[in-house]
């Protein structure tokens, strides 16, 4: 039995992801400062015996003894990331450097929960992990996107440096039950205002693209990842390539919800990306990876979520 630690295991995907591990036999625990994170998420989990559940912020040094390490701690939607650019940065520059530190000393693998958004506001489309990028690094996503591109850094200086065996997963949009309702992200949005018959909130046009992930899929590539073949470090994509314009996603919610809420156009958030599409022949072929599930009954599991908590 692994004792395997998930920070940010209060989250959204790292809930999902302690399930994951629980099912699988291993002992989990999990680290979170529940920034973003809630209770509710693990509540179902804190009866295990396989589960422990430590409230700690990663930005300070954590001393545990642990078989192997995810690293999601991170708030992942803009208005949370924003809220304070400085604690974004430090949680995925000095929470990176923390996470490795332990790595390092117990000699364990750790995977990386990196983003879409170290390609920023891409010039290449799709995006294969040899792009480079275009971040603005002045702008307001930066302590994001500037944050998860040095923490990759620091996770391949301490892979040559120092031997430490790593594994980075780039992820894409991602959505699906356990999204905190007002996390501001796109998919939550729009599910709760169809739901509660209130304005679709439009950013800019609305023909900005994004490629969704459901949840299960995306857990599913990061737990293959984990367990690929020794010296596979990545980086890889993991996400949905279906690529659907803003627009096209609010018919949808519409149309599944049977919601009579209207759409209304908002001003488009300074460097917003205009599209999005990951390409994923690598995790097909190192980790016969491949999302399953279509976004429209994604949006059917995840509304009929929402319609239970709100
Ligand atoms: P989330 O906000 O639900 O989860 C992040 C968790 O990290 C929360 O439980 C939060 O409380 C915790 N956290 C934040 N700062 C912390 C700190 N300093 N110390 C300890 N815990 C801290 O977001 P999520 O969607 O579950 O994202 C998980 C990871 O995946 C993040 O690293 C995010 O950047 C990455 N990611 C997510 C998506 C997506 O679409 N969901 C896309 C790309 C990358
Ligand atoms: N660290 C940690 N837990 C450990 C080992 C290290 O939190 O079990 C932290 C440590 O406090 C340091 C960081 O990880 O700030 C990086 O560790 P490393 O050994 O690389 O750096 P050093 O301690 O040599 O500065
Ligand atoms: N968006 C929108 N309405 C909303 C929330 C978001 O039109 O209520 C747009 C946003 O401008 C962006 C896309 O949806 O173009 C995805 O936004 P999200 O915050 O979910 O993710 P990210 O921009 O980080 O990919």
């Amino acid at each position: 039995m692994k004792r395997v630690l998930v920070s940010g295991g209060g989250g959204f995907l790292g809930s999902h992801l302690c399930e994951r591990l629980l099912k699988e036999g291993n002992e989990v625990l999990c680290v979170d400062n529940f920034f973003t994170g809630n209770r509710r998420n693990i509540h179902h989990l804190l009866d295990d015996k396989n589960f422990e559940l430590l409230r700690h912020d990663v930005t300070h040094p954590l001393y545990v003894e642990v078989d192997e390490i995810y690293n999601l701690a991170c708030p992942a939607s803009p208005i949370h990331y924003q809220f304070d650019p400085v604690q974004t940065t430090k949680t995925s520059v000095i929470g990176a450097m923390n996470m490795l530190g332990l790595a390092k000393r117990l000699k364990i693998k750790i995977l990386q929960a990196s983003t879409s958004e170290v390609y920023g506001d891409p010039e290449v489309h799709p995006q294969p992990e040899s792009y480079r990028g275009n971040v603005n690094t002045l702008g307001p996503r930066a302590c994001y996107d500037e944050g998860k591109r040095c923490a990759e850094t620091l996770f391949f200086d301490y892979h040559r440096q120092h031997g430490v065996d790593i594994k980075v997963m780039r992820i894409f949009n991602t959505y699906g039950p356990r999204m905190h309702p007002n996390d501001g992200r796109v998919v939550s949005n729009f599910i709760v205002q169809a739901l509660k018959g209130q304005d679709i909130t439009i950013y800019g046009d609305g023909k900005q693209t994004r490629s969704f992930c459901y949840v299960d899929d995306n857990i599913e590539g990061m737990y293959r990842l984990m367990n690929s073949r020794d010296g596979f470090t990545g980086p890889v994509n993991i996400g949905n390539p279906g690529e659907f314009t803003m627009l096209e996603l609010a018919n949808l919610v519409l149309e599944l919800t049977e919601s009579k809420s209207k759409l209304v156009f908002m001003p488009l958030p300074q460097d917003d990306p205009m599209q999005r599409k990951p390409v994923i022949d690598l995790a097909k072929k190192e980790l016969g990876w491949e999302p399953t599930v279509p976004l429209r009954e994604g949006l059917v599991k995840t509304i009929d979520y929402f319609r239970q908590i709100i």
